[in-house]
């Protein structure tokens, strides 16, 4: 049977997944080689050196470019890495338009180290589809965008900004790491090319880092190999099995973390001490109707405003069952304070510009039972 045509969960656990053909293992052998033995000059088993492939790694890039349906997907060191490596495809001259709420990391290395290099920035409100084609300039080359964004949730509609950029031979590039493909495939959007921090939902397990860029073109998938082979970012055998391993439950966990998501967003609206809460899946958020269009569904990445800092660390200091911590998309609920942990190198006016606060806090709700998520986040606010 063609498992590319499976449903999302069979694809996860079966493409690039199948049994090892020497033993008949059903989980992939991990190859940690840094060189292949050839038979004769120029004759080898299609493996040569291990920056430039290794079959753990294929498997993952074969499995991750069915759940996101790009025709190739390169895995690199983190998600850094991987956002580096779209950028290394670009040339001394080149602009970019980013959405004004990315990661915190991105924007860094964009002003603090590719400035260096003669590319230019301009970051704009991507909700705004008109604000985007104000910052289109000759020499655009990328539209790179976050959506829901980080901390703020808000989204882009993602046919709309496609064929804007495309209007404008601008390449679109979606970072998904907040959803995942389980809930939003940007390629399906005419997106170009999708990029992941595969160290949050996609391995699932808050146990190794790692990044992904899956691309539409046969020209981008060379360029894509051709950086791994020459600035060798590569993702290590045993991280790309953490993240096959991780990926065969990312359906069941996706449902999870989305139904106990909605649960704890509708507990944070109501409580007297939340000032907003910031989740596509609410009624009154802005965009739930485009979340409702391009997104399967609302994931549990929640922001929410308790008014003040003093505020945020009463609650931060007391929880027991979420930890305070960076990083999202574990099994395990996480929290954390965007303005001094993921977000402290925007600076106090890029935080301002776009309305990230010193009392806001970013929970990535995991899939403990609900009812322990929602008793220790009640106690925490009570004692804020
Ligand atoms: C974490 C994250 C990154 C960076 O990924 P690393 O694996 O930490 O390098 C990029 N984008 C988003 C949206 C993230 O959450």
């Amino acid at each position: 049977m063609a498992k590319q045509k499976c449903g999302f969960a069979t694809k996860a656990i079966h493409v690039g997944q199948e049994p090892d053909p020497l033993t008949g293992a059903v989980s992939a052998p991990i190859y940690p080689t840094s060189t292949y033995v050839q038979q004769e000059i120029g004759k080898n088993k299609g493996y040569e050196y291990a920056r430039v492939s290794n079959p753990t790694r294929d498997r993952l890039e074969t499995n991750l470019a069915a759940l996101e349906g790009g025709i190739s997907a390169r895995v690199f060191g983190s998600g850094m890495a991987a956002i580096n490596a779209i950028t290394s495809m670009l040339k001394a001259g080149d602009h970019v338009v980013a959405g004004h709420n990315l990661y915190g990391g991105t924007p860094r290395l964009f002003n603090q180290v590719l400035t260096n290099f003669g590319l230019t920035f301009t970051y704009v409100d991507t909700s705004d589809l008109q604000k985007v084609e104000k910052a289109f300039r000759k020499n655009t080359r990328l539209l790179f965008v976050e959506t829901p964004t980080n901390p703020l949730m808000e989204l882009c509609d993602l046919s709309a900004i496609a064929e804007l950029s495309h209007q404008h031979k601008v390449e679109l590039v979606v970072d998904n790491t907040f959803t995942s493909p389980y809930f939003q495939r940007p390629i399906e959007f005419g997106a170009d090319m999708v990029v992941h921090s595969t160290t949050k939902f996609l391995n699932g397990h808050s146990d190794g880092l790692g990044g992904v860029v899956v691309c539409t073109r046969r020209e981008q998938a060379e360029k894509l190999a051709f950086l791994q082979k020459c600035a060798g970012a590569i993702l290590s055998p045993f991280e790309c099995w953490l993240i096959l391993r991780g990926v065969k439950t990312l359906a069941v966990r996706m449902e999870q973390h989305d139904q106990s998501g909605r649960k704890v967003a509708a507990y944070l609206a109501q409580h007297k001490k939340v000032k907003r809460v910031f989740y596509p899946g609410l009624p009154d958020h802005p965009q739930h109707e485009l979340a409702k269009r391009q997104m399967t569904g609302f994931g549990s990445m929640i922001t929410f405003e308790t008014g003040s800092l003093a505020n945020a660390n009463g609650m931060l200091r007391k929880v027991r069952v979420c930890s305070l911590a960076e990083s999202l998309g574990g099994v395990e609920t996480l929290i954390s304070h965007p303005a001094t942990m993921t977000h402290a190198g925007v600076g106090e006016e890029g935080r301002r510009k776009i309305g990230i606060t010193d009392g806001m806090v970013r929970i990535s709700v995991g899939i403990e039972n609900v009812e322990d998520i929602l008793a220790d986040l009640d106690q925490a606010l009570a004692a804020s």
